[in-house]
C-alpha cells in the first residue's frame, strides 16, 4: 500500500529566526518583525477548501499561538492537528543562539498543548519541530504529553520509505523524504520551491514515485497558500495557479495509487500491522 500524508505546518506569515529570540518572526515588509498571521490564516482556508475538493484529509502541525492568532481551529478540527511549538521556537538554539533549558522547553510543551486541545477540541498526537530541527531532550519527553510520533526528520528516499518506530525516544517516525533529482541537485517533499517558482509540481509528483510501499509525506506551510517570500502576498491569479499546482501534486499522486491518509492514520495502520 502507498499512503499519502498531506502535511501543512501552521505557521506565522513567512517566518524567520532572529538572534537572541527563541520565538520565530515573520519576515519584515517594511511594517517590522512583529508576527503577522493574516496569510496563514487566509492559506488555511485555502488548503480546507482543497482537501473539501479532494474528498481528502490532510494533517495540520500547529504553532499553539498561530492557532490561537488565526482562530481556525474548530475549523481544521476535521483534519489532523499536530504540535508545532508554541511561538515556532528554534528548540535547538541553531538559528537564535538562545538555548532553551530542560524546564522551559516542558513549560512551552505544556502550554501549547493546552491551547491547541482547547481551541481543537482534541489533544495533539503528532510532532514537527520547528525549522525541522528537533531538540533530543525534547523528543525524549514528548511522549509524556501524548505525543505518539515525530515528523521532524529528512531522510533519503527509498522504494520502502515509510512510518516506523523510532527506537531512541517511544516515538514512531513518519520521515520527510528527500533525494537527489535528476541533475544532481537536492529535492525534499516540502513543496517551498514550487510555491517560489523554482519547480514544477511534477518534480514532487516523481520524487513520491519512488517510493514502491511505503508512506510520502508531502509538506507545505499555511501561509505559502497566500503569500512567497520572494514575490509578497499574492494576488488572486496567483492564489488560483499556486493552488492548482498544490492540487496537481496530490491528484497525480491519487491517480498513481496512493492513498491519502493523515499521518495518525498511517502510524495507527503501522501499528496494527507490527
Ligand atoms: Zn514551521
Amino acid at each position: 500500500m502507498r499512503r499519502l500524508c498531506f502535511t501543512v505546518d501552521l505557521d506565522r506569515d513567512v517566518n524567520d529566526a532572529v538572534i537572541g529570540k527563541a520565538a520565530a518572526i515573520s519576515m519584515d515588509r517594511g511594517q517590522g518583525t512583529e508576527p503577522r498571521f493574516s496569510s496563514s490564516e487566509k492559506g488555511a482556508g485555502i488548503i480546507m477548501d482543497l482537501m473539501d475538493d479532494l474528498g481528502m484529509r490532510c494533517t495540520f502541525f500547529a504553532e499553539a499561538r498561530t492557532l490561537r492568532k488565526t482562530g481556525v481551529g474548530r475549523t481544521i478540527s476535521k483534519h489532523e492537528v499536530g504540535l508545532h511549538g508554541l511561538d515556532h521556537e528554534d528548540f535547538t538554539g541553531a538559528r537564535t543562539k538562545v538555548m532553551l533549558g530542560h524546564g522551559e522547553m516542558r513549560e512551552i510543551t505544556e502550554r501549547a498543548m493546552v491551547m491547541i486541545r482547547d481551541d481543537v477540541g482534541r489533544s495533539p498526537r503528532g510532532f514537527r519541530s520547528p525549522y525541522m530541527d528537533p531538540n533530543e531532550e525534547m523528543l525524549d519527553f514528548l511522549h509524556e504529553y501524548g505525543i505518539v510520533y515525530d515528523s521532524s526528520r529528512y531522510e533519503y528516499v527509498s522504494r520502502n520509505t515509510d512510518v516506523r518506530r523510532s527506537e531512541a525516544y517511544g516515538l514512531m517516525e513518519v520521515p520527510v523524504p528527500k533525494a537527489e533529482d535528476a541533475s544532481g541537485k537536492t529535492i525534499t517533499s516540502y513543496l517551498w520551491p514550487m510555491h517560489e517558482g523554482k519547480r514544477g509540481y511534477r518534480d514532487f509528483v516523481d520524487l513520491g514515485n519512488r517510493i514502491y510501499e511505503g508512506t510520502y509525506v508531502v509538506c507545505t506551510h499555511s501561509w505559502h497558500m497566500a503569500e512567497t517570500r520572494g514575490g509578497g502576498v499574492m494576488d488572486a491569479q496567483e492564489i488560483r495557479e499556486n493552488y492548482d499546482r498544490v492540487r496537481s501534486v496530490l491528484s497525480d499522486l491519487i491517480d498513481c495509487g496512493y492513498v491519502p491518509q493523515t499521518c495518525e492514520e498511517a502510524v495507527r495502520g503501522t501499528l496494527s500491522r507490527a
